[in-house]
């Protein structure tokens, strides 16, 4: 986890009594924390101030009303000296307390205003507690309305954002956490979350299903799904791998759910030993996945467990996508919203490099045909792809245009300096954040080479990049 940039307080100069020239004191005074961590893209996510530790999210969720009710603890560390700080939260709030004192409270749309009853010194550990019901789906944030459920089913995938709808947050993928996840359903659902599952209890037909997250993790990796699955667990190299197959996919004829898991569980072990062959090990203590009944566009990385739309729709590419996102978006995450290149361009780089492993198109044949495929008009070479934008976030160009450049990296730099570079990478940085800039700082270290020229053309010139040796096109 790295902290917020660690405000300066605000220093109050009281002038030295008298004359003599006593050393003037400095006092300081607690101010507000910021209303965003300060990423350009949402200025509102996240917040200044403070540094969560750990999350303790406690919800119930009904699926003929749709309301979700909880208590979550937050174990919070300040970073400056505070008079209040925010966080990020959607639904509305009962009562806050901030070690066990009732705290003031101001909800203002995605911010959660919190006074507590005395002021926090820099540096100190505190615990927040909110206790808050509502309806996540009539809930919106930039006009992004994120919840997803069914009367049948729920799952909480989404991104850039999803925690405000379901649990209060420091929602900025700079603020990591450990979790603790429980989520009571009728004792009909299975509940399905982040890393191992810890308990399963029920009581007065209702069952609480507690799942933990050792590792640190970014607000919006953080998911539970609740539904009827078939749930398949195994071990993939001592890892525990769990997989989820939800009944209500119909679109599976044939095919039970059992059945269903079972295989994607066994192909999501084969995909991550093939990945960590290649950028070393699996970064954390669980795996698995979910292919959600529920009608989803999408995919997504969930930390240790993926999401999927529909059990027949999985196929090895979207697993690779998704499970190479482990390593370059979940461990190793971006250090603002603009860096999106070095999560969706990777994971799709990742992808065909898993085509190739397998004995498939070699990447540099897919390079050169497609470049020579897409016109010098085609709106793949308008964006920059290392500052796409928040409109365009997740436009095909980061995903196509960004798998390309690295693929050109590869072959200009070659075999031994790119997979060193990745394995590098996502040492060096594991559980923490990068940028785009601080990639290509370590490919220019870890090649001898100038990269200037390359980056630019491949990543933020808004025209065709030439075909050229220079430009890994020749
Ligand atoms: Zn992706």
């Amino acid at each position: 986890m790295i902290a917020p940039a660690r405000a300066l307080a605000a220093l109050l100069v009281v002038a030295s009594p008298g004359l003599g020239g006593a050393p003037a004191e400095a006092l300081r005074a607690p101010t507000p924390g910021a209303a965003g961590i300060g990423d350009p893209y949402f200025p509102l996510d996240g917040n200044g101030g403070i540094d969560v530790l750990h999350y303790d999210v406690r919800d119930a969720y009904a699926f003929a009303s749709g309301r979700l009710s909880g208590r979550t603890r937050l174990r919070v560390r300040a970073t400056q000296d505070l008079s209040r700080f925010n966080l990020d939260f959607l639904l509305p709030v009962r009562s806050v307390r901030v070690d066990r004192r009732r705290a003031q409270v101001r909800h203002q749309g995605h911010e959660l205003r919190i006074t507590p009853a005395r002021p926090i010194p820099a540096g100190a550990e505190f615990v927040v507690t909110v206790a808050y019901a509502g309806t996540p789906a009539s809930e919106s944030y930039r006009g992004e309305r994120s919840w997803l459920a069914s009367p049948d089913e729920v799952v909480t995938m989404n991104e850039p954002h999803m925690a405000p709808w379901w649990f209060p947050a420091n929602d900025h993928p700079r603020d990591k956490a450990s979790f603790d996840i429980r989520v009571t359903v009728p004792r009909s659902k299975d509940v399905v979350s982040n890393g191992v599952r810890v308990s399963k209890k029920t009581h007065r037909g209702r069952t609480t299903t507690h799942w933990r997250a050792v590792e640190p993790m970014a607000p919006y990796l953080a998911f539970f799904a609740a539904g009827s699955f078939a749930i398949h667990r195994s071990s993939c190299n001592g890892v525990p791998n769990v997989f989820a197959v939800s009944r209500n996919t119909t679109s599976t004829p044939g095919q039970p759910a059992r059945r269903a898991a079972a295989y994607w569980g066994r192909q999501t072990c084969t995909i991550v030993s093939e990945l960590s062959s290649v950028l070393g090990p699996y970064p954390f203590s669980s795996m698995g996945g979910l292919a959600t009944g529920l009608t989803v566009g999408f995919a997504l990385e969930n930390q240790t467990r993926p999401t999927y739309p529909y059990a027949s729709g999985l196929q090895p590419g979207l697993l690779t996508h998704e499970l190479a996102h482990q390593w370059f978006g979940d461990s190793v995450s971006v250090a603002g919203w603009r860096d999106v290149w070095l999560n969706e361009g990777f994971a799709s780089f990742m992808a065909g490099f898993g085509v190739e492993l397998r004995g498939g198109q070699p990447q540099q044949d897919w390079l050169l045909q497609t470049y020579d495929s897409v016109p010098d008009s085609s709106s793949l070479w308008e964006l920059s792809v290392d500052d796409p934008g928040p409109a365009r976030l997740f436009d095909g160009a980061v995903y196509a245009r960004g798998q390309m450049a690295l693929q050109a990296l590869r072959h200009r730099i070659g075999e031994t300096a790119f997979w060193t570079l990745l394995r590098t990478w996502v040492a060096q940085r594991a559980y923490r954040n990068g940028s785009v800039q601080e990639f290509e700082a370590l490919a220019a270290a870890t090649s001898g080479q100038d990269l200037t020229a390359f980056f630019d053309a491949w990543l933020h010139a808004q025209v065709k990049p030439a075909r050229t040796a220079a430009n890994g096109l020749v």
